[in-house]
């Protein structure tokens, strides 16, 4: 038997779905072969929990954990910003260094494009960022009256529960601090129904979330500009003591820069393997633009990235064992929404399906808050 050569994986981009790829590369692959992360920033931080740094339930650090822990496990941790993607010979340029790999995935996620809307930055608070999380944490434990508007930014952004689930919180939290008769809180969304892509039936559900705790909804609302105390949609206007934003995100420059960008800048790999146009390049996560058939592209989540991080992964271990990988990735997936007071809603389906996703909303309840609970621990003891 011919002894298989020593190779390196390249995996750039250390979130959900990098560091996923490289647990799973590095439990499959022996030590003979190395496995390399990039990312531009030390740090990993679980994006899911920053709604409960929101609400004061997490401290950051508890969400937090340095890159460098993964190479205890034999993970090569390289820190710095990826500014060039050569996909035709694998190689990314990294400050001064370039790393080639005999094989290359690229988990970039998404970039924030905030400044498509002027003002939203100056004038509002996000809690997509950990920083902006902390800084809304403070606002809404000191607004005592008055009105909070929660807004997505752009039809297109990270988590399509997360803006609901902001909204949901932001209800709890006053409920329990008892200033809620005196703060209204309203949800304009830019996209035409909450999760669209979900199905009617989802989108129902979630509306009737919101209306059961008195949280006024108005889709179809595109902020165009914000100013102190007033939000701008088109030709209209709203008061806004506190307005609450979800980002609009664009593809990361160094992807759009690169031979793997459509014209849309988004890498548009195949929707089961992942695989690109370019041999032993994968794209998996936020970076990724996979069409589904309903004409909406699938939802930039955490639960996509990691399933298609351990079907890429096997792939690239098929490819050097030479033992055929399992299954592609099949679309499924779900999503805890938050209602405060330790109750979560999960919602679940098959987002591949044909000719629409099938997408079902549980009921608020105890156990899906729990299950959230479980993922993030999961995520933070066992990957790093
Ligand atoms: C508030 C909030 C709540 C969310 N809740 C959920 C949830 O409950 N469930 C769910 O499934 N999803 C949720 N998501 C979405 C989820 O966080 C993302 O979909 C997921 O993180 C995508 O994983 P990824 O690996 O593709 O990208 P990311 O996790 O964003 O990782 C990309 C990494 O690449 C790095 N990077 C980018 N550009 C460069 C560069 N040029 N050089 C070097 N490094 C670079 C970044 O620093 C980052 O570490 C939520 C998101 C937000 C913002």
């Amino acid at each position: 038997m011919t002894p298989i050569a020593a190779q390196t994986v390249v995996v750039a981009g250390g979130g959900i779905g990098g560091v996923a790829t490289a647990n799973r590369l590095r439990r499959r692959l022996d030590r003979r072969h190395r496995v390399v992360l990039v990312n531009r920033d030390p740090d990993f931080t679980y994006a899911a929990s920053y709604l409960w740094v929101m609400t004061g339930s997490r401290r950051p650090e508890q969400i937090t954990r340095p890159l460098k822990r993964l190479e205890r496990r034999g993970i090569e941790v390289v820190i710095g910003e990826v500014t060039d993607i050569d996909p035709t010979s694998r190689t990314l340029t990294v400050g001064q260094r370039t790393l080639t790999g005999d094989h290359l995935v690229v988990a970039l996620g998404a970039d924030w494009a905030t400044d498509r809307v002027p003002g939203l930055g100056d004038h509002g608070h996000t809690y997509a960022t950990l920083p902006g999380a902390q800084r809304l944490a403070g606002e809404l434990a000191r607004i005592e009256s008055g009105r909070i508007v929660v807004v997505t930014a752009a039809p297109l952004y990270k988590c399509p529960a997360a803006p609901y689930e902001a909204a949901l919180l932001i209800d709890a939290e006053l409920r329990a601090r008892g200033v809620r008769d005196r703060v209204q809180v309203v949800v304009r969304s830019a996209e035409p129904a909450p999760m669209p892509v979900a199905g009617a039936n989802v989108s129902a559900a979630v509306q009737q979330l919101l209306a059961d705790r008195d949280i006024d909804y108005q889709p179809g609302r595109q902020i165009t500009a914000a100013e102190p105390g007033t939000v701008h949609f088109g030709d209209t206007s709203e008061d806004a003591d506190l307005l609450v934003y979800m980002p609009p995100i664009c593809a990361p420059q160094a992807i759009a820069n690169s031979a793997l960008a459509a014209d849309d800048g988004w890498i548009h790999a195949d929707p089961t393997t992942l695989a690109t146009d370019f041999e032993g390049v994968y794209a998996i996560g936020d970076n990724t633009h996979i069409v589904l058939g309903i004409g909406k592209p699938l939802p930039r989540a955490g639960v996509f990235a990691h399933a298609q991080a351990h079907v890429v992964a096997d792939t690239i271990t098929g490819d050097i064992t030479g033992k055929p990988a399992p299954g592609g990735f099949d679309g499924h997936g779900g999503c805890f929404i938050e209602t405060g007071a330790g109750r979560a809603a999960y919602g679940s389906g098959n987002f591949y399906g044909d000719p629409a996703p099938t997408v079902a909303l549980h009921s608020p309840a105890r156990r899906w808050h729990w299950g959230k609970v479980t993922f993030e621990q999961r995520v933070i003891r066992r990957w790093l």
